[in-house]
């Protein structure tokens, strides 16, 4: 699928302010995150709730080494069910909700991702840092609007005060207008008064969306926000919704499906249509294709 919006129009930056001990990352995300509802098709209140979840991915990528992965799942009792979405080092970016339908009523003129995704809930995220096991966290939700909770993560499971503003603002015809957030984290060791007063800026400052709309970048934002330190802008780099799905791997996965199991699709439709969870692509495995794979086992 081709949407012809994945040129690398998105990208992130990093502030670091070392001598008051702390960094800053900011995302702009809204040319991945129309990607994201122009492949699942969602409602407006699940392109927000999407779009903000797939911002906090980017923001934790940024906190990644070379090769490393992370992984967020929100599961509430709302409507929502569930959102998942993943990153790489590389800003990589793919992810899904499991109701893309969901659209509810504005509450005071904002998209109601809290009842969407629903108050109870876990939020959990899996690390994959190259060692030889996944590295997992798990938070109650507090906010259920992504950004809170995964402030509240950051701060509960991995014990870092974070400072999080994530936002996703849609045109009248559902289309991403735009989106973005910002984290901020201390470095070692990890004292938490200059992210509160940046906290307390950022709470100052218009939204990210509104920022990003009036033409604002990632580096112009941090700027704003860390005006009051001696700061420098290190390393901007894109981010994309990017999917590592495959014919191929969808292939073996068919395969590994059995001989039983590929038996009864071809007496039943006759051909396997596969869609991926992450990124919707539609992978299509004829009826020569399946015998293909009998005449194989
Ligand atoms: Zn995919």
């Amino acid at each position: 699928m081709d949407l012809g919006v994945t040129e690398l129009k998105d990208y992130m930056y990093l502030a670091l302010a070392t001598e008051q001990g702390v960094r800053g990352y900011a995302a702009a995300t809204t040319h991945l995150v129309e990607e994201a509802r122009q492949r699942h098709n969602t409602a407006p209140t699940a392109t927000v709730a999407l779009g903000r979840a797939l911002t906090a991915a980017a923001l934790m990528g940024g906190l990644l080494k070379v090769g490393q992965r992370v992984a967020l799942k929100w599961e509430g009792t709302g409507p929502l069910r569930k959102i998942v979405v993943e990153a790489d080092s590389n800003g990589s970016l793919r992810g899904y909700v499991a109701e893309p339908d969901v659209d509810l009523p504005l509450v005071a003129g904002e998209y109601d991702v809290p009842a969407a995704i629903g108050q109870a809930g876990l939020l959990t995220v899996v690390r994959d840092l190259g060692l030889p096991e996944l590295a997992e966290g798990t938070v109650h939700l507090v906010t259920s609007d992504i950004g809170g909770d995964l402030a509240f993560f950051l701060e509960q499971s991995d014990q870092v005060a974070t400072a999080v503003e994530i936002g996703v603002a849609l045109n009248e015809d559902g289309s991403v207008a735009a989106a973005g957030g910002i984290l901020i984290q201390p470095l070692p060791p990890y004292e938490a008064g200059t992210v509160e007063q940046l906290k307390e800026r950022l709470q100052e400052m218009p939204p990210i969306t509104a920022l990003l709309a009036e033409g604002q970048k990632p580096e112009t934002i941090l700027d704003e926000v860390f005006r009051d330190l001696k700061h420098t802008l290190l390393s901007k780099y894109p981010v994309r919704f990017e999917c590592n799905c495959s014919r191929e791997r969808t292939y073996e996965a068919l395969v590994s499906l059995g001989r039983e199991e590929i038996q009864s699709i071809l007496d039943g439709e006759g051909q396997a249509t596969v869609n991926c969870r992450y990124c919707h692509e539609e992978y299509v495995f004829t009826r020569e294709d399946l015998e293909g794979i009998l005449a194989t086992m």
